[in-house]
């Protein structure tokens, strides 16, 4: 077992769990206590990964480093949406397919279908100590779902230079190239990870 710092990550979502775990090598990662789900109440996804962070931070003790993740789709004809509103794009309960339809429904017809996914991290310190990092992903709205991996909009979202889905991707795959990939491998090496 890693000796290197401990991290817990302010997250409910398994999906996103197993994509940074793996790229956190040399830190002793934990998730969030059950029931972990605080409100996100702000405009950007600075504010909410912050919010998240700041939530957690109280839970855990001051040797352990909390990290939150908010992330999500930029769609350059839709004026930016759904962006920081991602999750809830279809309604508060929407699932993942319900958002994915949505997005289906309002891009049909349109042909600039160009769009970014965003991540924005947030590592908290017991001793105050903030880290931020951000990353994203570029690329184009399928006209279709296509493959069963990954999570979100990854069955529509076609990363620039490759014509597969992310998820048609294995996780190895989209790591490389996705937002959350690069926001994470910038935040290991604020930490001085690996
Ligand atoms: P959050 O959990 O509040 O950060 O919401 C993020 C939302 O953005 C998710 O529920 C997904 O809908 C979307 N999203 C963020 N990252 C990804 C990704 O890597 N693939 C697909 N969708 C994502």
């Amino acid at each position: 077992m890693s000796s290197g710092p401990r991290i817990v990550l302010a997250t409910g979502n398994l999906h996103k769990v197993a994509e940074l775990e793996p790229l956190l090598e040399g830190a002793q990662v934990s998730g969030a206590p059950p029931g972990f789900d605080p409100e996100e109440t702000g405009v950007t996804l600075l504010q909410n990964a912050w919010i998240k962070a700041a939530a957690l931070r109280g839970e855990v003790d001051d040797d352990a480093l909390v990290l939150a993740d908010d992330s999500g789709l930029v769609v350059h004809a839709l004026g930016g949406r759904p962006g920081v509103f991602s999750a809830r794009y279809a309604g508060p309960d929407a699932t993942f397919a319900d958002n994915c339809r949505r997005l289906l429904e309002e891009l049909e017809g349109v042909e600039d279908r160009s769009a970014a996914f965003v991540c924005v991290l947030v590592a908290l310190g017991g001793d105050g100590r903030m880290l931020v990092s951000t990353g994203s992903c570029s690329g184009t709205i399928a006209p279709a779902m296509r493959g069963a991996g990954g999570f979100g909009y990854d069955p529509l979202f076609l990363p620039e230079g490759d014509e597969r889905s992310m998820a048609q991707m294995t996780q190895g795959e989209k790591a490389a190239i996705s937002h959350r990939g690069r926001a994470t491998r910038r935040m290991a090496a604020l930490l001085g990870l690996g």
